[in-house]
């Protein structure tokens, strides 16, 4: 029989799952961790100067760990959503934001348009093998003319007999190094409004694709980041990804996706910082006890968890909608706001704990904090998930 005592203990060990995860999502959160612990975390600090191989896609190919959510039909694990909430989770443990958006770029970012709006030999094509991690893929929305703006895209697809000829450039293109086909937003109308762009699937190795640039970033140096420049490139009609004059939307439609994975890895990330950074601050001691033992330091923590668990909750919440069939676009960005933001936030708070040795290479936490930067502007920026909100409510 339950006693006073044991009725009101507070259960601060608890590890009650949340009730969007099963049996099955646990089991494969459990083989997941053991592949990043055991095959990516040792090799974060040299991937950080080369770049992530790309048998690292061969190999998460081979484990069934890239389309956990697609259908059975294609090689597929044929999950629901919360696999892949579960894949972004734990590949924070890689200690490498860069592999992780790089993988995330080819699992979540480019393969799902290719699987809703893909004709079935299309699938076969690239769906299939970039699922088995033979084929690398990338997604290029942006340009050095419009990020924010998606509607200012100007590289041009204009129809030739059977074929396309594109035109133009594109920038900051994650897996944009290593990829074997493009994901593509093209213009291809000009009658000034949202029904003007189409995607294309464009194979990387087709003439007049010209890799011109890897770019130099703050953080994120596991992934390759390249500026594309496409010069009269020859597709056939049947390249086209979609229907004519509806990338706008398609594309719209994938970023949300993008960017509630983006709020999982968000989440994940802080997580596992503050864990780190929670073990620093029980061991490191200054004028004769465990820093975390400071008021000042202990509130730090109970802010940041409280954070964390607020940030957990709105995407868990988020996705369990968006995996029975809403489209919940402003919830969508709420989420991909807040936790960005508060991701940002903890690990800047989490380098503080650790003083000087937050500032050191060999903590890791730095890396962090300049991974974790690129939250706030990747995948729409602050400004946008802002305004997105804000037009929700008819202002
Ligand atoms: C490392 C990295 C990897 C990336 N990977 C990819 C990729 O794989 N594929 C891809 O297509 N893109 C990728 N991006 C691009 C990324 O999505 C864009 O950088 C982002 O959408 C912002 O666009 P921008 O850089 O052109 O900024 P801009 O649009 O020029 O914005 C500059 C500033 O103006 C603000 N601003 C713009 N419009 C408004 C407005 N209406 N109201 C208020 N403020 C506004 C912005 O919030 C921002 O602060 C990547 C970027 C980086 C840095």
């Amino acid at each position: 029989m339950a006693s006073a005592e044991t009725v009101i203990k507070p259960d601060f060990g608890t590890t009650r799952k949340h009730f969007i995860f099963e049996e099955h999502h646990d089991r494969l959160r459990e083989s997941i961790r053991a592949f990043v612990e055991k095959e990516l975390a040792p090799h974060a600090d040299e991937w950080e100067e080369t770049t992530f191989p790309d048998s690292v896609i061969r190999r998460m190919g081979e484990l069934g760990f890239l389309g956990l959510s697609m259908p059975e039909a294609y090689g597929g694990q044929g999950g629901d959503y919360f696999c892949n909430i579960v894949l972004a989770e734990e590949m924070g443990r890689s200690n490498s934001g860069g592999l992780t958006m790089g993988v995330a770029v080819h699992t979540d970012m480019a393969m799902p348009p290719i699987h809703l709006f893909g004709s079935e030999e299309q699938k076969r094509e690239w769906l299939v093998p970039a699922i088995k991690g033979e084929r690398i893929l990338c997604l290029g929305i942006t340009e050095p003319d419009a990020g924010s703006d998606v509607a200012g895209v100007k590289t041009r697809a204009v129809r030739d007999g059977d074929e396309y000829v594109i035109n133009g450039s594109k920038t900051y293109i994650t897996n944009g190094h290593r990829a074997d086909v493009i994901v593509l937003v093209t213009k291809t109308g000009d009658a000034g409004n949202y029904d003007d762009f189409t995607l294309f699937l464009v194979p990387m190795d087709s003439p007049g694709v010209i890799r011109e640039k890897k770019l130099e970033k703050l953080g994120m140096h596991a992934s390759d980041t390249a500026l594309l420049a496409f010069q009269d490139v020859r597709v056939p009609a049947s390249a086209m990804l979609g229907e004519e004059g509806k990338g706008f939307y398609h594309i719209m439609w994938e970023l949300q996706g993008e960017r509630l994975i983006g709020a999982a890895g968000c989440v994940a990330g802080a997580q596992r910082c503050f864990d780190r950074t929670l073990e620093y601050a029980l061991e490191r001691t200054a004028f004769g006890r465990p820093i975390g033992k400071f008021q000042a330091i202990r509130h730090k923590f109970a802010d940041m968890a409280t954070k964390i668990e607020a940030g957990r909750q709105m995407v868990y919440s988020t996705a369990w909608r968006f995996a029975n069939g809403e489209y919940p676009v402003r919830e969508i960005s709420m989420a991909k706001l807040f936790t960005a933001q508060m991701a940002c936030e903890v690990t800047d708070e989490c380098l503080q704990i650790h003083g000087g040795a937050g500032y050191m290479r060999e903590y890791g936490i730095e890396r962090a904090w300049r991974d974790m930067r690129l939250n706030r502007i990747g995948a729409g920026t602050d400004e946008i998930m802002l305004d997105v909100i804000g037009r929700s409510y008819g202002l």
